[in-house]
C-alpha cells in the first residue's frame, strides 16, 4: 500500500485537519518526527548521495510501509513529519515507528553514493499530548531528541512514562512470553531447482498472532525483537524450531535444505556460532543442509569482524547466503573474501524482471556474478510462471515465491514435499 506524495505545507495542513477531527470525535492519532542522522564516519568513506536525493529515497521507503491514510513529508533537510490519523490503539503508532525504522535499516544506495542512516523517531500521541498541531510537533521534536539516545531508536512523549510502559513494554512482554510459551510459528517458503523443477529447500519465516494486534508481519516481529533485546531469544527459538522440523524430515523423501534468516544485530554476538553448533548436535541435523541468510548491510560495519564471524559459522559446516543482494552496499571485495555459498537476488529486482530492462540486467548480472564466484543464485519473490521461465533461461539455480508456493505451515510443507518429490 503506498501513501500519497505530500509536501511540507500539505502535511501540516493535513495535521491541522486531522487533529480537529480527532478533537471532534475523541479519536486517537499520532505525529511522528523522524530525524535521518546520516552516519558521518562511514559517509566520509562512502560519499553519500546529495541530501535531497537521500530524502526522496527515504520518503519513498517510508511511504511504502505506511497505511494509505497516513501522510509523510520532509519538514526540513533531515527531518520528516509523519501523521497517522484515526488510530484504534496507541500501540499502532509504535508499530508504525518500528516499521519505518526497519525500512531505513538498509543503506540508501544511489549512483551518487551510499548513505547510511541511524534514524530516530519522536512520537506524540493524541489525545495524551492535546490537539494543538504546533504543540504536537514540538512534543514530537522533544521525544525525537530522547529517541536519539535510545537503543530502540524511538521515544513516545509522555507525562510520566505511562504510555510507553503500558503499550510498549506490554508488547515486549507479550513477545517474550510468546517465545517462551512456544506460541510463535514458522512458515516455510518452498524453493525449487530451476533446471529440473524439483523441490530442494525452504526458507523459514517467523509468524506471530498477537491477541490484540492480530497477525503481525515478520518485519514487525523482528523489529520489536531487535529493539528490545529479544532478537537473541527469537533467533534461538527459530533455529530450534527449524532443526526439530528438519530432523523429522530426514530421509523421508530426500532431505530438504532449510534456510534461516539471521538478523544483522545478532551477527555481532560472539555466542552465535556456539549456539548454532550445539543446536545442530542436539537435533542431529547435518549442518550442510542448513543455510544462514545474512543481509548485505550487515557486512558494512566492521568487515574484519564480519569476516571472523562468518568464518566461524562456516567452520561448523553450515552454508552462508547473502540475502537481499543488490539492495545494500555493493562491494564486490567481500564476495571474494567471505566464505559464501549463495546469493539471493532481492525480490524488488525479480518483480521487474519482465517489465523493466534495468531490473532484468541486474538479475542477469547477479546470476553471472554468483556463478563466477562458484555460488548458487537464488531468486525470491517469483510471482509469474513467465518470470520463472525467464530465470531458468538466464541460468538461475533456484527459485522461491508465490508461483512455486506461498509460505506453508510445517505440516503443509511436509505434504508439499512428499507430493512434489515422491521419488526421494
Ligand atoms: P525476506 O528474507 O526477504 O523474506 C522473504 C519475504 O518475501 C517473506 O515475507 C515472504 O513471505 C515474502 N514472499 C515470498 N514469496 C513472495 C512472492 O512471490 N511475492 C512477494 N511479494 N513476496 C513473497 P515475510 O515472511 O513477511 O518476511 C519479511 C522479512 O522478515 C524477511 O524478508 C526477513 O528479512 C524477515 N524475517 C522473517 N523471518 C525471520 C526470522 O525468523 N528471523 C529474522 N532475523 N528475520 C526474519
Ligand atoms: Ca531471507
Ligand atoms: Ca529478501
Amino acid at each position: 500500500m503506498i501513501a500519497e506524495d505530500f509536501n511540507r505545507e500539505e502535511v501540516l495542513r493535513f495535521l491541522d485537519r486531522e487533529s480537529a477531527v480527532a478533537r471532534a470525535t475523541q479519536g486517537r492519532m499520532a505525529v511522528l518526527v523522524l530525524e535521518l542522522r546520516r552516519v558521518d564516519r562511514l559517509q566520509a568513506l562512502l560519499k553519500g548521495p546529495p541530501a535531497a536525493v537521500t530524502m526522496t529515497l527515504v520518503l519513498e521507503r517510508i511511504r511504502k510501509v505506511l497505511r494509505t491514510d497516513d501522510r509523510a513529508a520532509s519538514i526540513n533537510d533531515d527531518e520528516v513529519c509523519i501523521v497517522l490519523p484515526r488510530l484504534a490503539h496507541p500501540t499502532q503508532a509504535i508499530l508504525a515507528a518500528v516499521k519505518v525504522l526497519r525500512a531505513l535499516d538498509r543503506p540508501i544506495a544511489h549512483e551518487g553514493g551510499t548513505a547510511v542512516l541511524r534514524p530516530c523517531i519522536g512520537i506524540a500521541t493524541v489525545p495524551e499530548q492535546g490537539y494543538d498541531p504546533a504543540e504536537l510537533l514540538m512534543a514530537g521534536d522533544v521525544a525525537r531528541r530522547i529517541a536519539a539516545t535510545r537503543e530502540e531508536g524511538y521515544h513516545v512523549t509522555q507525562s510520566e512514562d505511562t504510555i510507553e510502559s503500558e503499550v510498549y513494554r506490554g508488547m515486549d512482554l507479550d513477545l517474550e512470553r510468546a517465545i517462551r510459551a512456544n506460541e510463535l510459528e514458522v512458515a516455510y517458503a518452498p524453493q525449487v531447482e530451476l533446471s529440473t523443477g524439483r523441490p530442494v529447500a525452504a526458507e523459514a519465516l517467523v509468524r506471530w498472532r498477537h491477541a490484540q494486534a492480530g497477525d503481525l508481519p515478520a518485519d514487525t516481529i523482528v523489529g520489536i525483537a531487535e529493539r528490545t533485546g529479544l532478537i537473541g531469544s527469537l533467533t534461538v527459538w527459530a533455529l530450534n524450531a527449524v532443526l526439530r522440523h528438519a530432523a523429522t524430515m530426514k530421509s523421508a523423501h530426500g532431505t530438504p535444505r532449510f534456510a534461516l534468516n539471521i538478523s544483522t544485530r545478532i551477527l555481532t554476538d560472539g555466542e552465535l556460532p556456539t549456539v548454532v553448533d550445539q543446536a545442530m548436535k542436539t537435533w542431529g541435523v547435518d549442518p550442510g543442509t542448513i543455510t544462514l541468510e545474512i543481509t548485505e548491510s550487515s557486512m558494512i560495519g566492521d568487515a574484519e569482524r564480519s569476516m571472523a564471524m562468518l568464518t566461524r559459522l562456516k567452520g561448523i559446516g553450515v552454508q552462508l547466503s547473502i540475502d537481499d543482494f543488490g539492495t545494500g552496499y555493493s562491494s564486490l571485495a567481500y564476495l571474494k573474501r567471505f566464505p559464501l555459498d549463495e546469493l539471493k537476488i532481492d525480490r524488488l529486482f525479480v518483480a521487474g524482471l519482465l517489465t523493466d530492462n534495468g531490473d532484468r540486467q541486474i538479475v542477469r548480472s547477479v546470476i553471472n556474478l554468483a556463478h563466477n564466484f562458484d555460488l548458487r543464485a537464488v531468486a525470491e519473490g517469483v510471482e509469474a510462471p513467465s518470470a520463472l521461465e525467464e530465470l531458468r533461461r538466464l541460468g538461475c539455480d533456484v527459485a522461491q515465491g508465490f508461483v512455486v508456493s506461498p509460505p506453508l505451515s510445517e505440516k503443509a510443507f511436509r505434504d508439499w514435499w512428499a507430493r512434489e518429490r515422491p521419488e526421494g
